[in-house]
């Protein structure tokens, strides 16, 4: 993991924390969280989040927790702990042993309540949901006290009990922070704190029949950790008032302070995981880690590494706006990562028998490969060459194009470590497709020289038909085909095309028992990585993403504007 010198910071909120942890604030500690709910799969937006609250305490020496943040029952489960667990791991991060729920807090923020009772600042209300809203005012208009707003401290105790011991049906009444009706922002208008919800909690079963707000629960939650600096996203800026106000007046003798920072957004790809719920439920995609998907299972499964996505994290840096990132970005960074660890390998996606008539009927030869030209430590592999190949069949034109150097009628061309080859004869079916062609070979360019110093203006990969393994290549496409999806019918806006599968594809010997999980760059073809649900008998290879970087170009078209 990247070093970073905390003297030095590099963005607004690394500023703050150096500053806390010079003027010994805190005692100097630094101490973070990761706050998800869950209620899904954590995606590419969370990686954000957790690259950030993680680094930091790993930057100044602190910790960071992982804190559920499970006070909804109604939609929360098991299943999105353990995955939201296994991702943080995945990423890289380790929380040790701090580990929590919000959950666990539930009896002191219980005796938070009554505090706050007891105080005179909080209160029992039997406004319905809709007098509520009615009451609440908006932007411009301020709201009107609840005409229970001023029953006395015993009665609200009594009531606030009664809520607790399930003597009140849902919707009967809730508990309000006391704060101010004709306050600017809408959080302060005496908040609901708690309500009724005569549901079970995935961990505290039955127990409870009253459930804490978020802004409340969060804020306490942050300070019974002892929390330094709680990192969330811009949406929450209207609320920190609301998160001082509750530490305020219960005066907790440690106020975490809260710093927002802008949410990650990408271009093509939807974020919100109630969205993203719908995709999965309404089996858009083949569940939350397909690999369409903007999770960390997707992408997991895409073949993109943990390497990558933290560098993605840090370039995008830290802003106080919202902002949509280029996704043509994060795939520069998959490549980046990809390109220095990816063995090279050859694949035919779509075969196109290739016969070398003058080549021995029963010879193999095996040729030296490079692994890596990045990284001369991969070493070399032998790919088998005989007498019968597959090409690529985008690598052959009939009728050739004026900038189409590849394969044509009487054309000389390379194959990638083998010899120079050039086609005599095409062979077509009764529907006049093409269906095999007939080459020579030159057998003083072995290895793909020429000795004679000729040039040949195309190399193609290829592999020996008999030594081939067969294998279903599945290519995706990004998952939507607006740059911004959104709106009422968001889902109209999905990619029709994000899915091509390959049945027939031929690929090199040396791909036999490739491991789920194994990550090679197909030669001239792209990233690909063996999918997780692959087996010996059957290889399927995920398209991690193509090889052209259009984000350079669009860098580049960048500077030669500025
Ligand atoms: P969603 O809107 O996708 O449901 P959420 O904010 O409700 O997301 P949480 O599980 O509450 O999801 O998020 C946990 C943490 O991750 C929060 O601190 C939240 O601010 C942060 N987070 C969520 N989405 C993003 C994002 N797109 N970019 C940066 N941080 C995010
Ligand atoms: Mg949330």
């Amino acid at each position: 993991m990247t070093t970073v010198n905390p003297n030095v910071p590099t963005d607004f909120i690394r500023t703050i924390v150096t500053a806390d942890v010079q003027a010994g604030k805190n005692g100097g500690r630094v101490v973070t969280r990761f706050p998800p709910e869950p209620n899904g799969y954590l995606h590419i937006g969370h990686a954000k989040s957790i690259c950030l609250n993680f680094g930091v305490a790993q930057e100044f020496g602190g910790v960071c927790h992982l804190r559920f943040d499970d006070t909804n029952p109604e939609k929360e489960e098991v299943e999105y702990v353990e995955s939201i667990k296994e991702m943080v791991r995945w990423l890289g991060f380790d929380w040790g042993d701090k580990l929590f729920y919000a959950s666990d807090y539930f009896d002191r923020l219980h005796d938070f309540a009554v505090e706050l009772i007891r105080r005179g600042k909080a209160f029992v209300c039997y406004l319905s949901a809709d007098e509520l809203r009615e009451y609440r005012g908006t932007l411009t208009e301020p709201g009107r006290d609840s005409p229970y707003r001023n029953r006395s401290v015993d009665e609200n105790l009594k009531l606030f009990a009664a809520m607790r011991a399930g003597e009140l049906e849902e919707g009967t009444c809730v508990l309000r922070a006391k704060i101010d009706m004709a306050s600017p922002n809408l959080n302060m208008r005496d908040p609901v704190i708690y309500r009724i919800k005569k549901v079970e909690h995935h961990r505290t079963g039955g127990k409870w029949c009253i459930y804490p707000m978020y802004d409340y629960a969060h804020s306490l939650s942050d300070m019974i950790e002892g929390i330094t600096h709680s990192l969330c996203t811009l949406e929450f800026e209207d609320h920190r008032p609301l998160y001082d106000w509750c530490l305020d007046t219960l005066e907790t003798p440690c106020h975490p302070q809260q710093i927002e920072f802008a949410r990650l957004n990408l271009t093509y790809t939807v974020m919100s995981k109630r969205r993203l719920l719908e995709l999965v439920t309404g089996g858009y995609v083949d569940g939350w880690d397909d690999p369409r998907m903007p999770t960390l299972a997707g992408m997991r499964r895409r073949g993109v590494t943990p390497e990558a996505i933290r560098d993605f994290c840090e370039r995008i840096g830290m802003a106080k706006r919202d902002s949509v990132v280029d996704v043509a970005m994060l795939e520069h960074s998959i490549r980046d990562d990809l390109n220095r660890r990816a063995p090279r390998v050859m694949a035919v996606l779509r075969p196109l028998r290739v016969v070398i008539d003058n080549y021995p009927d029963d010879r193999v030869e095996q040729m030296d490969a490079i692994n890596n030209p990045e990284d001369a430590s991969m070493g070399t592999r032998l790919v088998p060459f005989s007498k019968v190949l597959y090409i690529e069949r985008d690598d052959f034109r009939e009728d050739p194009p004026k900038k189409f150097f590849r394969l044509a009628p009487g054309r000389e061309v390379r194959l990638r470590y083998g010899y120079l080859i050039t086609c005599t004869n095409v062979v077509k079916n009764a529907e006049g497709e093409v269906v095999e062609l007939h080459c020579t070979y030159d057998p003083a360019t072995r290895g793909g020289n020429t000795p004679d110093g000729r040039k040949v203006k195309s190399t193609l990969h290829w592999v020996s038909a008999a030594h081939a393994i067969p294998a279903e290549v599945r290519l995706y496409d990004r998952l939507f085909n607006v740059e911004n999806p959104g709106g009422e019918d968001w889902k109209t806006q999905l990619n029709p095309g994000s899915l091509e599968v390959l049945t027939s594809c031929m690929v090199e010997p040396s791909l036999a028992g490739a491991m789920p999980g194994s990550r090679y760059q197909f030669e001239r073809q792209g990233y690909f990585c063996v999918d997780l649900h692959s087996s010996p008998d059957k290889l399927v290879f995920n398209r991690t993403v193509g090889l052209k970087d259009a984000w350079v170009k669009i860098e580049q078209a960048g500077t030669e504007r500025a």
